[in-house]
């Protein structure tokens, strides 16, 4: 059941807790976004959802970082949305820029046959940069040096439901690593060599594999047996990485340092299209404890084209149930249902 009730006895360790206590009971976290000047009425739409349904009632600091300097209209117009502390970052160039040994020949032609392919936002450079940055360099960033926890948060994005609890406190009190909302199938033509990556990798490294991973969910075929034939043995399903609450401590590991380098190396996020949210994934499925990954089936949410709306009088603006308000065809692309097949609702 997909459209249940939230749990309220998974929050009891909650009640009690007096949010805006001076700050004093506030977690080590920060939401986090990175954003292009240019969506900043995107931006300012995202927080006024997140500040109004959660962060107003815990006031947890925003982190925004970008490849440019920020403007100062950016600046104004996001700390308006807040009483909490926003920061604004600079991306360092050598976590930016495309590495060195990334062949430029090789990878403009790799951007033609991808474009060719149809495979979204392939021919834009930033977007690839992007992507690594989020799968192996955002948690290295000095301005989170002493950070714990994130939120990430994408412009545009929306939260339909009033969450009353602290919902890094709940990470940590519940040893949580990493929260999700959506599972999708990704397009395997944006990472065929990923997996194949990833098993090379995992053979010189098996003792990296947790005993209770979620490798059955990562390798399922039933469903959509040719997504997991193009992807060479992985589903290709994820979480949607748009959305995600996480301890960078995971990311900070020695498993996910190597894993990380390993596939950097390997140059699928220039010559391929890997996203963050696969490698995510993948790293998650393997490394971790499945029991510590989280569906907040009660935090309302949408980015285009889909949505996690749940049946609560605590929502508003959000269809119970609804996945998708496009096109019927990308109901074929939720698989959440993987997730609990092979792991459980948590
Ligand atoms: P999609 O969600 O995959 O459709 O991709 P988006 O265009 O939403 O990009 C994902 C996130 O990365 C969003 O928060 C964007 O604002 C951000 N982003 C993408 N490219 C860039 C870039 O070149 N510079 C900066 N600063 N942010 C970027
Ligand atoms: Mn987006």
């Amino acid at each position: 059941d997909l459209t249940g009730e939230p749990e309220d006895s998974l929050h009891r360790k909650d009640e009690g807790y007096e949010p805006g206590e001076a700050g004093t009971a506030r977690i080590n976290a920060t939401i986090l976004s990175v954003v292009r000047n240019s969506e900043v009425d995107g931006m300012v739409q995202a927080m006024r959802d997140l500040e109004q349904t959660w962060n107003s009632k815990f006031n947890y600091p925003w982190t925004f970082f970008n490849d440019e300097e920020f403007t100062e209209e950016f600046k104004t117009r996001t700390q308006a949305e807040t009483k909490a502390k926003c920061s604004y970052e600079l991306i360092p160039k050598e976590h930016w820029d495309v590495p060195s040994w990334i062949d430029d020949g090789l990878f403009k032609e790799s951007l033609k046959i991808l474009e060719e392919k149809n495979i979204q936002y392939s021919g834009m450079v930033s977007y690839h940069q992007m992507c690594r940055w989020n799968s192996g360099l955002f948690y290295k960033h000095p301005a989170l040096e002493n950070t714990q926890y994130y939120w990430r948060v994408e412009p545009k994005v929306h939260f339909f439901c009033d969450v009353d609890y602290d919902v890094f406190r709940y990470m940590q009190d519940y040893n949580k690593t990493y929260g999700f909302t959506i599972n999708l199938y990704d397009d395997p033509e944006s990472i065929p060599t990923l997996w194949p990556q990833t098993m090379k990798f995992v053979a010189q490294h098996s003792e990296y594999l947790h005993e209770n991973n979620a490798m059955n969910w990562l390798s399922d075929s039933v469903r959509r047996p040719e997504h997991n034939i193009k992807a060479q043995g992985y589903s290709t399903c994820h979480f949607w990485s748009n959305f995600e609450i996480g301890d960078m401590n995971f990311f900070r590991s020695q498993a996910y340092e190597d894993y990380f380098n390993h596939l950097d190396r390997a140059g699928g996020f220039f010559y391929e299209r890997w996203g963050d949210a696969p490698v995510h994934s993948i790293a998650l499925g393997l490394f971790e404890d499945a029991s510590k990954i989280h569906w907040f089936r009660d935090i309302g949410y949408q980015h285009i084209p889909y949505f996690n709306c749940p049946n609560s009088p605590k929502c508003k603006g959000c269809m119970a149930g609804r996945f998708t308000d496009g096109e019927a065809f990308l109901l074929k692309e939720d698989c959440r249902a993987n997730w609990f097949k092979y792991v459980g609702m948590g």
